[in-house]
């Protein structure tokens, strides 16, 4: 399903900005591999930049309002998102609901 309005995604290699059918996401998993979240991060690779390679930094922060807020940075751009965790229901970055 295509997503519409302030929520889709565009599809623009986080590399070169060309257009990019690889999206990126990450997961926190129990040891049974069930994910414990595990949101699409609305930022994609071109097929050229998907496997080309890549250095990843993770840090990690923690926080206390039952969401997983991802910044991920390329050369070209950075894309926010943001999960409310046990739903799957994402949020726009800085306008999360307050609980
Ligand atoms: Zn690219």
């Amino acid at each position: 399903m295509r997503r519409t309005g302030p929520l889709a995604p565009d599809h623009n290699c986080i590399v070169c900005g060309a257009f990019g059918r690889v999206a990126l996401g990450i997961r926190a998993r129990t040891a049974d591999t069930n994910a414990v979240w595990a949101p699409n991060l609305d930022a994609y690779l071109c097929d050229e930049h998907a496997v080309k390679g890549c250095v990843i930094e993770i840090v990690y922060h923690p926080a206390d309002d039952g969401r997983v807020r991802v910044q991920t940075a390329g050369p070209r751009r950075t894309v926010q998102t943001v999960l409310v965790i046990g739903s799957g229901v994402k949020e726009i970055p800085g306008q999360e609901r307050l609980c």
